[in-house]
């Protein structure tokens, strides 16, 4: 099942725990910073689907990175929630027209928390539905894994699916063979980077069939992206 990835930014260690153990529950995958440093290291080789970002963090606070990430053409599109405390309804207010997506209030419900993230996630345009995945005429669904393109419902192995689902959520951005592995296989696996392009040969080979390969673009040097945009 392809999950989502939220990275979440909070200084205090319980409320990052608690986070981490709500999403994981409700079978989102985490990544965990305590600051901001740690934050734009990792967004150096992961792409979040969604950022989870504590408002009153050490040195730079969540509303500073907001705004620079907003204005940051590579990380523009990432929705970000922003947590703040009660009382702060002036930040709140800050916060959303500082391009947050949405703000959570202190304390929360792990329900309200993920119904936030969820609506965010389908206001975001690439997600119409939790469980499918749509592009173009490309509908992917990841609770009975199966992808249809058009009318005709296609073969694909679990990994061609994971690779499938990640391009298909992050459209029009090139990645190298090692964010797709941290990507679709996760960091915790040891795999060659030349087993990316087998598995993008094989994806691409399916493509083939329904005359859609042209979406799925090698870029020199670089690695990969799917567009329908020629490049
Ligand atoms: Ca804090």
């Amino acid at each position: 099942m392809s999950k989502f990835t939220i990275l979440v930014v909070e200084d205090e260690e319980a409320i990052r725990q608690m986070l981490i153990m709500v999403l994981q529950q409700y079978d989102f995958a985490v990544i965990e910073a305590a600051d901001v440093a740690q934050a734009e290291t990792i967004l150096g080789d992961i792409l979040p689907d969604l950022i989870l970002l504590d408002w009153m963090l050490p040195k730079i606070t969540g509303d500073k990175w907001a705004r620079k990430l907003k204005s940051d053409d590579n990380y523009q599109d990432i929705p970000i929630i922003l947590l703040t405390a009660k009382g702060e309804e002036a930040d709140k207010i800050r916060g959303l027209d500082l391009g947050a997506d949405d703000y959570v209030t202190k304390p929360f419900s792990p329900k309200e928390l993920v119904s936030r993230i969820k609506a965010v996630l389908r206001r975001s345009g690439k997600i119409h539905d939790l469980t499918q995945i749509k592009f173009q005429d490309i509908v992917l669904d990841t609770k009975n894994h199966s992808v249809n393109i058009g009318e005709q419902a296609i073969e694909i192995s679990p990994t061609e699916f994971r690779l499938l689902s990640f391009f298909l959520t992050h459209p029009d951005k090139v990645f190298n063979r090692t964010q797709l592995l941290d990507q679709v296989w996760g960091r915790s696996v040891y795999i060659e980077e030349r087993t990316v392009d087998v598995h993008i040969r094989r994806l691409r080979k399916i493509l083939v069939k329904y005359k859609r390969e042209e979406w799925l673009q090698t870029v020199r040097g670089f690695g990969y992206k799917f567009s329908v945009k020629s490049s």
